[in-house]
Formats: structure tokens, sequence, C-alpha cells
């Protein structure tokens, strides 16, 4: 590959960035579609780096580490992260492209696309039909079907596949000839089918038996209702450095590994992993942790 993309797996995907980038035949709306918890929205800050770059994404200059820090003047992430997106936002996304920018492109990063409302979707598709120049929607989506087929076809869909267990366990017997079979198979199971992470657990045995712990701390809070019980793990957890995000980790594990069982319960899953997502993303962005997390184990 010719960029340093810092990730492992996805190979087709990034290749075929890539290959956008170098023939010059960039589509001005990609969407990055796949299951959450993959790396979409990785890709996308990338993706973005790459295009602002004007040293083929050498990650030292001021328009790289703005792109990756989220503070680039020219690269908007669209902060909306409620369940919803609505006209107002999409009429906030068209005031932000018509302000002059000075870098190679206007980017528009935005998650989920799946939350937009159809009135507003109706009105974002005119600004997909009728892009300012030099202006790139990078967005992603958990499910392209919950999208308009109008704004379906105008984007170029980029389809992102979770990594099997099988495919990782053999890249990691490549890359650690010297591992023994057990932790490669728990470094794979517990990777949550990235690449990148399944290493990581590997050169670091210590954060591997922590990921076993949380695992089945998670199965045993998912079978209790008891509420101040899953409370109580909350405190714990957020006494801990680094906890939170390995249990934020295991419960998309475990209610992913659900969901392969099927079952009646398959949507209240699915919400509960975009739940997850959403968590996330609100920690990254200095919400009061408790608040968020107590949320979120209500909803469990
Ligand atoms: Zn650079």
């Amino acid at each position: 590959m010719k960029y340093n993309w810092s990730i492992i797996g996805h190979e087709k995907q990034l290749l075929q960035i890539e290959h956008d980038v170098a023939s010059g035949n960039l589509a001005h709306a990609y969407l990055l579609a796949g299951p959450n918890s993959i790396g979409k929205s990785t890709v996308a800050r990338k993706m973005a780096g790459i295009l602002q770059c004007k040293n083929d994404f050498c990650h030292e200059c001021p328009s790289c580490l703005q792109v990756s820090k989220g503070s680039h003047p020219d690269t908007f992430e669209f902060a909306n992260h409620d369940d919803s997106i609505g006209i107002d936002d999409v009429r906030r996304l068209v005031e932000r492209l018509t302000m002059t920018g000075q870098s190679n492109y206007k980017i528009l990063l935005i998650r989920k696309l799946e939350r937009m409302t159809v009135p507003a979707a109706n009105s974002f598709l005119k600004i997909l039909e009728e892009p300012t120049e030099r202006t790139i929607f990078i967005m992603t989506t958990d499910n392209v079907r919950l999208l308009l087929p109008t704004v379906i076809s105008r984007v170029r869909i980029i389809k992102f596949l979770s990594s099997s267990v099988e495919f990782l366990e053999r890249k990691l017997r490549e890359l650690f000839p010297e591992e023994d079979a057990e932790t490669i198979k728990k470094a794979g199971l517990f990777s949550l089918g990235m690449t990148g992470r399944a290493v990581r657990l590997i050169e670091n045995p210590d954060i591997l038996a922590h990921n076993i712990k949380v695992y089945h701390d998670v199965q045993n809070l998912l079978s209790t209702r008891n509420i101040s019980a899953r409370f109580s793990y909350l405190n714990d957890i957020l006494e801990e450095g680094g906890a939170v995000e390995t249990f934020l980790d295991m419960t998309t594990h475990v209610l992913r590994s659900k969901l392969l069982e099927g079952g009646p319960d398959t949507r209240k899953h699915l919400n509960a992993l975009s739940k997850i997502d959403d968590t996330g993303i609100l920690l990254k962005k200095n919400v009061n942790p408790r608040l968020a997390l107590e949320n979120l184990m209500l909803g469990l």
C-alpha cells in the first residue's frame, strides 16, 4: 500500500481508496458501510488525512496533525451524536460548505448516516446532487438498508466486513510464530474482528488477561437485571484506568456472539450494540463518564 494507514486488515477497501486518490477518480461522496466497531470511522478520518496532506500523508505536517486531532479547519467532523440528524443539522452543514477554505479539499465526515431523518435526508440530497467544488463527504453507516435509495445512488459505497476469527488466527500465527496456540486463539476471539487489536493483545499478556476477566464479568452482568449490581460494577471500572474501554469492547463482543446465535432478541441486541457505539463516542467527547455508562447500563 502506498500510504501509512496503520491499519491491518480491510486491505481491499484501503486499496480501493488509494486507487481512487491516485487515479484522480474521487467520488464527491463516500459511504463506508459495515458492522459497528470495526474501524470505519478510523478509516474515514485517515482518508481525510490523505486528501488534506500535501506531502503523501506524512503524519507530521500541521494538516496531518490537525485532521487526526479533529481540529482541521476544512475537515469538519459532524458533531451531532444524538439518535437522529435533523433538518437543522443539515442546514448547518450547508452553511459550513459556503465558507471559503484554504486546504486541498473541504471534507465533511458524518458518522452513522442512517440517523438522518427523512426530511433531513431529502434536504441533504440536494447537496449531494449539486456538490460544491472540491467538497468530499466521507460518511459511515452500520446499516445501508436504513438509507433512502436516492441517497445510496449518489454515493460511492465501500463495504467493510469484520475479519473472521479464522482469518485473524492465521494472520496472528504468521506474525507470531513463537506464540502458543491458546494465546493466539484468545487474542483472535477478543479482537472484535480487528487485527490491530489482536496484535496488541498478543504483545501485552496483561491486557489479554484483563480482557478475559472483563469478558466473564460482562456475561454475568448481562444475565442479571439487578441494576444496583450493574452500577456497583461501574464504580469499580471507573476507578481503573482503561477499564471502561475494555468493558465496552467486551460487551460488544458478547452481544455480537449472541447476535450470531439468532433468536427473538435480535433487535434488542442490535439496539444495544448501537448504544455501546454511541457511548464510546460520547466518552471521547468528554461527557461525564458515569452518566454515559449508567445510561448504557439501563439500556442493556
Ligand atoms: Zn502531512
